[in-house]
């Protein structure tokens, strides 16, 4: 038997899927709207209690305390709930499990950056269909691809902008498949969501995340909701054990005891991200509405700014040819005095190009 080249070991066209970069190693990073206010208080004891402890043992099969404690937040069962490592794993879960190698998924365009690679990861093809001129989905756009699954982000990232209910309503009515509805960002929104709802509609998958609003990207904590025959079809593909026992404490802890921080340091983000547009406005910058933490700001001098925030310790997003919006830069919300020192990075840039 012939033995495969080392280059060629790898299934056919796998290389050619991208590693992610990320833009780290900076003094203040804004660049993945993460919670620049950090870890909320309850969590941050209760990982601190749990040091050493429990680490011996697996942790439980599905991440239940979480599951409960979701269930409870949304007044619907614990078997609509599914839980995973990041909301990442939740996506990549659920598009294996949905599709087939070979079949597509359809997703606005631009949008979350790893959904195209989740789905090329699984042999599924992304087919990416234009945001309207406004910036929201485009339903009948995305319900003519006949894809197999239908993704939607809303508010979406990277442009923070929200799609109307009834635009998302319609697509769940006439998709011929699974539509997930990635909500990471819906805690900034003022707007419910379809969290509580995604179980008594018969084909969505509402997915979000402990990354951004609660504060704890690097425990991976991750979450959908949905009917139980979808959740249950997902931790078939999820398997057990995704979610380690600390991080699933601490999202337990950061979902109850910590509720009224995350929703007032979600407040203050809003709030400032509205101070920081209207700031860059008057220096002849415009964003793109958002309802997140974060602001999408088209401008060609996208990347000499961010390499001017960057000299001053400052990371952000910077987006090159971003689909109908050329480049921009993607700047989260963090306290005042940090925004006013991108404020002040940014003018001089400006004056000095
Ligand atoms: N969806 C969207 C829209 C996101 O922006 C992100 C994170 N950047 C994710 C999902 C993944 O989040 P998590 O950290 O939960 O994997």
């Amino acid at each position: 038997m012939t033995q495969r080249r080392a280059d060629q070991l790898a299934r056919e066209g796998f290389n050619a899927i991208p590693r992610y970069s990320s833009g780290a190693d900076v003094e203040i990073d804004l660049s993945d709207n993460t919670n620049a206010w950090g870890t909320p208080p309850a969590a941050r004891s209760v990982l601190r209690a749990a040091a050493g402890t429990g680490a011996a043992r697996y942790p439980d099969l599905y991440g239940e305390s979480l599951k409960r404690t979701v269930a409870d937040r949304a007044g619907i069962s614990p078997a609509c709930v599914v839980t995973g490592n990041g909301s990442d794993d939740v996506l990549d879960c659920a598009i294996r499990a949905f599709a087939a190698p070979g079949d597509t998924i359809a997703h606005p365009d631009p949008t979350f950056v790893m959904l195209p690679v989740f789905s090329r990861i699984n042999n599924i093809r992304p087919v990416p269909v234009p945001l309207t001129a406004d910036y929201a989905m485009d339903a009948d756009a995305l319900l003519a691809t006949g894809a197999r699954i239908i993704y939607l982000c809303s508010p979406n990232n990277p442009t923070g902008t929200a799609t109307p209910a009834d635009v998302i309503r319609k697509v769940i009515a006439h998709a011929p498949g699974l539509v997930i509805v990635d909500e990471a960002y819906a805690e900034f929104a003022g707007v419910p969501g379809l969290l509580s709802e995604a179980p008594s509609l018969e084909r969505v998958l509402v997915c979000r995340t402990f990354s951004k609003a609660y504060g704890l990207a690097g425990l991976r904590v991750g979450y959908g909701t949905a009917t139980p025959a979808i959740i249950e079809t997902i931790e078939r593909s999820r398997g057990p054990y995704k979610l380690n026992i600390f991080a699933e404490r601490a999202a337990v802890a950061a979902m109850t005891d910590d509720a009224g921080w995350v929703v007032e340091r979600a407040a203050e983000a809003v709030a400032n991200r509205v101070r920081l547009s209207d700031a860059l406005s008057a220096m002849g910058l415009s964003a793109l509405p958002s309802a997140t933490n974060f602001l999408l700001v088209p401008t060609p001098k996208t990347v000499v700014l961010a390499a001017r925030l960057r000299a001053n310790g400052i990371g952000i997003r910077a987006f090159q040819n971003l689909p109908g919006l050329g480049d921009a830069m993607r700047i989260t919300a963090g306290p005042w005095p940090v925004m006013e020192r991108v404020l002040s990075v940014i003018a001089d840039g400006l004056e000095g190009s």
